[in-house]
C-alpha cells in the first residue's frame, strides 16, 4: 500500500480485528476503501455461512439504504458473483440489473479473498468467469498474480470511474484486510452456531426431560454420559437424598448395569429379553421397563455408546397380565358356552317334541328337525302349494302366540294350537308350552317352546266324551230296569212270603194228616199180619197173595206217610234234636246190618270201613243212622252187580263218610234233580224196589239240621259216590227243639 504508511495499515487491521461483529468491521473497512477511492457510493457483499447466496453485509452512500440483498451463488449470470468466485475485477458501463443499485454506473468490483478451508467455496477460473459473464459492457480484468492458497469469500463494489492506481490501492486494501474480515466473520458464524446450538440443546434437552420414559446415554464401560430427568430419579443419587433412596438408586444402577451387559453379552439390547426391573426409589414398588437401545457411533458420544429408552410398562404389563387372564376366561367361557350349545344341540335332536327357539322378535333362530318338518318349506323343487300353505299358516299361529307372550311379563305359557302337518294335510292338535329365557339382568332373551302332539289325547277326549254318553244312556236304562226289578222284587218277595206261608200250611196239614194216616195204615198191617199168620183162621194161598199185596202197598204207603212226615217236620220246624257222643263205628254197624238182607239179596260185595283216627262226634244218632240208611239203601237199591261200600274218615273239623256204589249211575243232568221232593229219575227202579222219591231231599235237610252236608258224584253207568261231612259237634239250634242226653 503506497498511499499509505506501515504503522496505518497495522493499525487498520487490528482495527479491524478489534470490530466486534462483521457489520461493523465491514463498514469500517468500506470507510477505508471510500476514503481511497474517494466513491461517493460502496458496498460489501459476503458468501454467507450456508455458501448459497451472496449477501450485502455494509453499504455506504446510498440513498435510499438499499436493505437486504442476497445474490445466489448459483446465479452465475451475475457479474458480481463472477467477481466472487473468478476472483478477478469486474466492471461494467451499464447498471448491474439489481433494484437496489439500478442508477449505479459504472462500477467496479473488487474480490475478497479469504484464506482456503475445508470446505471453503470453490473458485472458478478467469476464462470461465469471462464466458460467464458474455456482456460487451462488462470486462472481467485478469488476475494480475496467481493466489495460492486463497478461496472467494465476497465482494467489495464501487461506483466508477477509478483510475488504475487507486485500483491497485483498493486490490491491496482488499488483499490486506479481507482475511481479516473471513475471520471475523467466521468468528461471528461460530458465535451464531454456538447459540443456536446451544438453543437447540436446551431445546432437545427440554424435550428429552419432559419425556415420561427414563433415556440414558452409555458409554462402552456402561457409565451413564447422559440421561434424563426421569432417568435421574431412578439412576441418579443426589446429596441430600434418604439412605432408603439411595439404596434402590444404588440397586437400580446395578440392576441396569447388569442389564447391559448382558445385552453387551448376548449381542445388543435389541436381542434376548428386553425387560428390565427397577425399583421406584419414592414409593418403593417394583417397575418393569421395556429397554430400546440405539448405538449412536462415534458422532454422538464416545466409540460404543449406547442410547437406551426405558419404557415404563409395569402398568402395561399389568394390564396385559389382565388382558391375559380375561382371554384365558372369556376362552374358558367359550369352551363352556360350545360345550352348552352341543349339549343342548344333542337334546333338541333328540327330543321326540318339535323344539323352537325364537328371539325376542319371534323370529326363529333355533330349531331341531321335528320343527323344522312343521315351520320350514321343504326343498323349492319338491314343494307343493299345499306345503307352502301349511307351512305359512303354522307359521303365523305359532308367531302371533308367541309375538304375544313376548309382550306379557309372564314366565310360562301354554295354549292348544291346531297345526297342520304340511307333508300329510291332516291336522295336527299341539300344546305349545313356552319359557322365556333371561340374561343375567333379567330380560328377556329368547324364547323355548315345546310342542306336544296331542292326537292321541284329543283322540282320547273324543272317546271319552263317546263313552260318558253310552254311560249315561247305559245309566239311564239301569235306572229303569232297577225300577223294573225293584218292583217285581217286591212281587216276588210278595209271593215268596205267600209261599212261605203256604208251605207251612202245607206241612201242618200234612203232619196232621200223616198222623191220621198212619193209624188206620198201622191199623190195616196189623190185621194183615194176623191174618197171615193164621191167628184168624187159615187162609187159603190165593188169599196170602192177596194179603201179602195189600200188606206190602200198606207198609209202602206208611214209608211215604213217615217219610212226608218226617219232611214236613224238617219243614216246620218241628224235628226235634236228641244231641249225645256218637260212636260211627257202632252206627254204621247197625245200618249195614239193617241192610245186610238186601245186600245178600243181590248177591253184591260189600264192604264197611271206620278209620281208627275217626272221632267220636257229639251229634243226633238216629238222624245220623236214619241218613246213612237213605244212602246206603239208594246204592244197593240202583247197584245190580258189583260193590257197595261205606267208609268213614276223620275230615277238617269232624267225619266224612262215603257212600259208594258201582251202580246205574246218576246222569250229568240230573245230579241236580235228585235233591228235590219226590223227584225220581229211574221210576222203573223204584217200581222194583219202591221208593217214594223224598230220600234224598230228607237226608239233605236232616244234615243241614246237624250242622253237616251232602255232595255227590257219579259217572252214569259207573257208579256213585255220596260223601257226607258231619261236624264234631252239631249246632244246638233252637234250645227248645233240641235234647241233650245229659239232659234227659
Ligand atoms: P227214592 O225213594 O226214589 O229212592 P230218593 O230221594 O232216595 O228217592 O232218590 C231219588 C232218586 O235219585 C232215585 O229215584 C234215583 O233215581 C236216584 N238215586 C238215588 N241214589 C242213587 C244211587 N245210589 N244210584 C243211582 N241213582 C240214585
Amino acid at each position: 500500500m503506497a498511499v499509505r504508511g506501515d504503522r496505518s495499515v497495522a493499525s487498520l487491521l487490528s482495527a479491524l480485528a478489534e470490530a466486534p461483529d462483521l457489520a461493523s468491521a465491514a463498514s469500517f473497512l468500506l470507510t477505508q476503501i471510500v476514503d481511497v477511492t474517494s466513491a461517493s457510493r460502496a458496498c460489501v457483499f459476503r458468501i454467507e455461512a450456508s455458501q448459497e447466496n451472496l449477501r450485502l453485509v455494509a453499504s455506504s452512500g446510498f440513498d435510499p439504504d438499499p436493505g437486504p440483498v442476497s445474490i445466489a451463488l448459483s446465479d452465475v449470470s451475475s457479474p458480481l458473483i463472477v467477481a466472487t468466485l473468478a476472483m478477478a475485477i469486474v466492471q461494467g458501463e451499464s447498471p448491474l440489473g439489481l433494484h437496489s443499485f439500478a442508477s449505479l454506473e459504472p462500477w467496479i468490483a473488487f474480490p475478497m479473498p479469504q484464506p482456503r478451508f475445508r470446505g471453503a467455496p470453490e473458485s472458478i477460473s478467469v476464462a470461465r468467469g469471462i464466458e460467464l459473464v458474455g456482456s460487451p459492457t462488462v470486462t472481467v480484468l485478469p488476475r494480475s498474480e496467481a493466489r495460492v492458497g486463497v478461496a472467494p469469500a465476497g465482494v467489495a463494489l464501487i461506483e466508477g470511474p477509478i483510475s488504475q492506481t487507486t485500483i491497485d490501492d483498493v486490490v491491496e486494501l482488499l488483499t490486506l484486510a479481507s482475511p481479516v474480515l473471513a475471520r471475523v466473520a467466521s468468528l461471528q458464524d461460530s458465535r451464531e452456531l454456538v447459540d443456536r446450538l446451544g438453543q437447540q440443546r436446551d431445546r432437545l434437552t427440554l424435550m428429552v426431560d419432559s419425556l415420561p420414559d427414563p433415556v440414558v446415554i452409555t458409554s462402552a464401560a456402561n457409565d451413564i454420559i447422559a440421561q434424563n430427568h426421569r432417568a435421574e430419579r431412578l439412576l441418579h443419587a443426589r446429596d441430600d437424598d434418604s439412605a432408603g433412596r439411595r439404596r434402590a438408586i444404588e440397586l437400580n444402577n446395578l440392576l441396569f448395569t447388569s442389564f447391559l451387559s448382558k445385552a453387551a453379552m448376548t449381542g445388543g439390547a435389541q436381542s434376548g429379553s428386553r425387560e428390565l426391573n427397577l425399583v421406584d426409589p419414592d414409593e418403593g414398588n417394583d417397575l418393569l421397563f421395556e429397554v430400546l437401545a440405539h448405538p449412536l457411533g462415534e458422532r454422538v458420544g464416545p466409540e460404543d455408546a449406547v442410547l437406551s429408552v426405558l419404557r415404563d410398562v409395569t402398568d402395561l404389563r399389568r394390564a396385559a397380565n389382565e388382558l391375559e387372564r380375561q382371554v384365558q376366561r372369556v376362552r374358558q367361557a367359550e369352551y363352556t358356552v360350545r360345550g352348552e350349545r352341543d349339549r343342548l344341540n344333542l337334546v333338541l335332536e333328540n327330543v321326540a317334541d318339535p323344539i323352537l327357539v325364537t328371539d325376542q322378535r319371534s323370529n326363529i333362530i333355533l330349531m331341531n328337525d321335528q320343527a323344522e318338518q312343521l315351520f320350514q318349506i321343504a326343498e323349492a323343487e319338491q314343494r307343493t302349494r299345499r306345503e307352502v300353505a301349511a307351512v305359512r299358516g303354522n307359521d303365523t299361529k305359532f308367531t302371533s302366540f308367541i309375538s304375544e307372550f313376548a309382550l306379557l311379563d309372564d314366565n310360562a305359557r301354554r295354549e292348544r294350537m291346531s297345526l297342520i302337518h304340511p307333508r300329510s294335510g291332516l291336522e295336527l292338535p299341539v300344546e305349545v308350552v313356552s319359557g322365556k329365557v333371561r340374561n343375567e339382568r333379567g330380560e328377556p332373551i329368547a324364547i323355548v317352546s315345546v310342542l306336544h302332539d296331542l292326537t292321541r289325547q284329543v283322540e282320547n277326549e273324543r272317546l271319552y266324551e263317546t263313552l260318558k254318553r253310552l254311560n249315561s244312556s247305559l245309566e239311564q236304562r239301569i235306572r229303569e230296569a232297577t225300577a223294573d226289578l225293584a218292583e217285581q222284587n217286591a212281587r216276588l218277595q210278595w209271593q215268596s212270603q205267600e209261599v212261605e206261608r203256604a208251605n207251612k200250611l202245607k206241612s201242618e196239614f200234612l203232619a196232621s194228616m200223616s198222623h191220621e194216616l198212619r193209624t188206620p195204615i198201622n191199623a190195616l198191617i196189623g190185621y194183615s199180619a194176623l191174618l197171615l199168620d193164621g191167628v184168624l183162621g187159615d187162609v187159603t194161598p190165593k188169599q196170602r197173595d192177596a194179603l201179602t199185596r195189600g200188606r206190602a202197598a200198606a207198609e209202602h204207603l206208611l214209608a211215604l206217610i213217615n217219610d212226608i212226615l218226617d219232611l214236613a217236620k224238617i219243614e216246620a220246624g218241628k224235628m226235634p234234636l236228641h244231641l249225645e257222643d256218637v260212636p260211627l263205628r257202632e252206627v254204621t254197624l247197625e245200618v249195614t246190618q239193617q241192610i245186610e238182607p238186601m245186600v245178600r239179596k243181590k248177591q253184591l260185595d260189600f264192604a264197611m270201613h271206620v278209620s281208627p283216627d275217626c272221632p267220636v262226634i257229639y251229634s243226633d244218632r238216629t238222624k245220623i243212622k236214619q241218613v246213612l240208611l237213605n244212602l246206603l239203601s239208594n246204592a244197593v237199591k240202583f247197584t245190580n252187580t258189583g260193590r257197595v261200600s261205606v267208609d268213614a274218615t276223620a275230615a277238617p273239623g269232624g267225619v266224612r263218610i262215603d257212600v259208594v256204589d258201582t251202580g246205574i249211575g246218576i246222569r250229568q243232568s240230573d245230579l241236580q234233580a235228585i235233591w228235590e221232593d219226590f223227584r225220581q229219575v229211574d221210576q222203573s227202579r223204584t217200581r222194583e224196589f219202591g221208593g217214594t222219591g223224598l230220600g234224598l231231599s230228607i237226608t239233605r235237610k236232616l244234615l243241614e239240621r246237624l250242622g253237616g252236608s251232602v255232595t255227590v258224584q257219579s259217572n252214569y253207568g259207573e257208579g256213585s259216590t255220596f260223601s257226607v261231612y258231619l261236624p264234631l259237634r252239631a249246632p244246638s239250634g233252637n234250645a227248645s227243639d233240641v235234647s241233650t242226653n245229659s239232659a234227659s
